[in-house]
């Protein structure tokens, strides 16, 4: 895909649309009435761009993979209910998490449980609330969900997670053989396998791998994917029985900053069939469901933060937007958010119809600090207060993912587009 010269422009294209007037639209509904109805600032998804970019990815991996949702990446019942119905199981990291799919209508048999630090009190309610499968990812905790499983009388299926070693590192994978808290070292694999097999509550049924997020190249993930594969045959081999799951993460990148490609769904599809291949010629993987766990690139592209402008400002030649709207909602627009350079987040004007000339403004937020911006530079027209400015790409890693204390302003309304209908999944604090 070529660079697109604005990618706010591009999103918009892809995603929303603006009418005669310039103005912003979701799922055929004006920005502008929205935030009348809601306030602002305000998050807004749209249901249709959900599923569409649902069944475009199942779509994607059919005959090789099911498609679950990461509910860190967006926990709100409605928003889970969505992928739900397109058919997603969930891959929860907490015990809220689990309640909050499991309001959601997800069974907990399609719910799976990881993360790096899970208490008793979490794998009491899992366990008890039937969970299907927990990921391990240290010794203390097995012995925790061993525990755990014989004071509900159950035998827990769980998956080994697996942080790839040295020879991961080749090629196209970027990942590999680096320190992480996140999963046992592929170093000690089979030390961890036999220490499950030896816990009489636990059910070794699986292969848990997640390399990495945002990831923007097809090859990249195909790569993380085949290397998965061989290690879930290590662990059918050493256990002697088929695997059951092969869950190979989430981590699909969607473009944020002026310059990145989206990911190329065409170019994964054709990686598949030798994936594929491997799986069917192997007893111990033949039988497996592979799963994917995408948050980001699920539920990303169908957000919007908008938020309205309070001052606009010059100061010694630059010209700074002040908005009621900041990182306390959105920290990952600020640059926050693990980014290691800070660039902007696409950003638009609600009203834009194009004509007037667009200079680089700074955009930022009502908190008292500088690293309260939303944007450094981004190629705005004229705006007066009152006005409204749109956050691109903001449905995922959005409000639960941001410092909502800091400062103390109240939370903002959450409103699901569907059907040419708004519903307020989350009153204004
Ligand atoms: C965060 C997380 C995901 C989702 O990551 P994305 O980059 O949003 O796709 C999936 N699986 C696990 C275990 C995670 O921790």
């Amino acid at each position: 895909m070529a660079v697109p010269p604005d990618l706010a422009a591009a999103l918009i294209a892809e995603n929303f649309s603006r009418d005669a007037g310039g103005v912003l639209r979701v799922g055929g509904l004006s920005v502008i009435d929205l935030t009348k109805e809601f306030g602002t600032p305000l998050f807004v998804y749209d249901a249709g761009t959900m599923r569409r970019t649902y069944r475009a990815l199942c779509a994607a991996v059919t005959g090789f993979a099911e498609v679950d949702f990461s509910v860190k990446a967006n926990p709100n019942p409605a928003v889970i209910r969505v992928f739900h119905e397109e058919g997603a199981g969930a891959e929860i990291a907490s015990g809220a998490e689990f309640d909050a799919a499991r309001a959601a209508g997800v069974p907990p048999e399609r719910i799976l449980f990881a993360g790096p630090g899970k208490g008793a009190a979490d794998l009491d309610r899992v366990i008890a609330g039937g969970i299907g499968e927990i990921h391990l990812e240290n010794r203390e905790e097995m012995v925790r969900v061993a525990a755990a499983a014989e004071r509900h009388g159950a035998t827990v299926r769980v998956a080994l997670r697996i942080n790839p070693g040295a020879a991961a590192q080749g090629g196209a994978m970027r990942m590999g053989g680096k320190p992480s808290p996140f999963g046992f070292d592929e170093e000690a694999m089979d030390a961890a396998i036999d220490a499950v097999e030896a816990q009489a509550a636990l059910r070794l049924v699986g292969l848990h791998l997640f390399a990495g997020t945002q990831g923007l190249k097809a090859e990249t993930l195909l790569g993380q994917w085949a290397y998965g594969l061989g290690l879930a045959a290590r662990i059918a081999r050493r256990t002697g029985r088929p695997l059951e799951t092969i869950d190979l993460g989430g981590g699909l990148g969607i473009p944020y900053f002026s310059g990145d490609a989206a990911l190329d769904l065409g170019a994964l599809r054709a990686g598949l069939p030798d994936l594929i291949a491997t799986l069917r010629a192997d007893p111990g993987l033949a039988s497996a469901r592979v799963v994917l766990e995408p948050g980001r690139y699920l539920a990303g592209p169908a957000g919007l933060y908008v938020a309205r402008v309070l001052a606009v400002k010059e100061s010694r030649g630059s010209r700074f937007v002040i908005t009621d709207g900041g990182m306390h909602h959105h920290l990952g627009a600020s640059g926050n958010l693990g980014q290691v350079v800070k660039r902007d987040f696409p950003l638009a004007a609600v009203v834009d119809g194009g004509a007037a000339a667009r200079a680089a403004t700074a955009v930022v937020g009502p908190l008292c600090t500088p690293l309260d911006m939303l944007a450094r530079a981004a190629p705005l027209p004229p705006l007066a207060e009152g006005d409204l400015v749109a956050v691109l790409q903001s449905g995922a890693y959005g409000l639960t993912a941001s410092p909502t204390g800091f400062l103390s302003h109240p939370l903002p309304a959450e409103v699901l587009v569907e059907d040419g209908r708004a519903t307020a999944i989350r009153h204004r604090g």
